[in-house]
């Protein structure tokens, strides 16, 4: 079953692997411990260095299967590599991201299975999230950052695990939403991303291991988005 690296080792965060294919300014990977953005969560930023080089990671393209990295300039690189990734900005990444599976799971809980329609993360430690919450009161929603605190406090268990396509399609409330879930996996798989007693859903992004990171969220904004979204602003603090 193909699993990715990011998933199977979030913890590695810098790797000697082999160049499979290369182009000017681009290059595939035997193995790459980069998370290629998706799902709202940003890319890694990093750096390929190769004996007589290196450079930064420009950006991902999947083109016909193949999982290019795109690196700043124009070399060509064969051979053994060094994949690098920046682990301050996937620290902090990681961290939104697992911030923002216990908001959605605040506002599923509070606000009667409420569905997610748009994450973003950013890179100035903040993030959006809209939800479908036509009636909302908004100051309702402000005081979910009390109990958000108190399940990151509270250092919940974060696990992954995959199940078919056709099961996750079933479950209520595992698939949030097609804008924040992955796509399957090769072999029709769905990774599934437990916060134990908590949350459960299809998420393809990089968690913690479990709730408590470094930062605190604080509820920085609500926007009324249309007549049915509601958009929350958080930020790490
Ligand atoms: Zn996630």
């Amino acid at each position: 079953m193909h699993r990715a690296f990011y998933h199977e080792h979030p913890d590695v965060l810098t790797l000697e692997t082999d160049v499979v294919e290369s182009l000017p300014g681009r290059v595939v990977l035997a193995r790459s411990p980069f998370f290629p953005g998706g799902g709202g969560q940003l890319a890694d930023l990093g750096e390929v260095r190769w004996p007589s080089g290196e450079a930064k990671v420009a950006g991902f393209e999947t083109i016909d299967g193949k999982p290019w990295i795109v690196i700043a300039g124009d070399a060509e690189i064969g051979g053994k590599v060094e994949a690098v990734v920046d682990p301050a900005f996937r620290r902090m990444m990681t961290e939104m991201h697992t911030y923002t599976h216990i908001l959605n799971a605040c506002v599923y809980r509070s606000f009667d299975g409420a569905l997610v329609t748009g994450v973003q993360m950013n890179e100035d430690a903040t993030a959006r999230m809209d939800f479908d919450l036509p009636d909302a009161d908004n100051e309702k929603l402000r005081a979910l950052e009390a109990p958000i605190n108190a399940a990151i406090l509270e250092d919940l268990r974060v696990g992954d695990s995959y199940v078919p396509l056709a099961v996750a399609q079933a479950e209520p409330g595992l698939i949030r939403t097609r804008s924040v879930a992955p796509p399957p996996t090769a072999d029709g798989m769905v990774r599934i991303v437990e916060i134990a007693g908590l949350d459960r859903q299809a998420c393809g992004g990089t968690h913690l291991s479990s709730t408590r990171g470094e930062k605190r969220v604080r509820v920085i904004k609500i926007d009324n988005k249309g007549r049915h979204n509601r958009r929350v602003r958080i930020s790490l603090v």
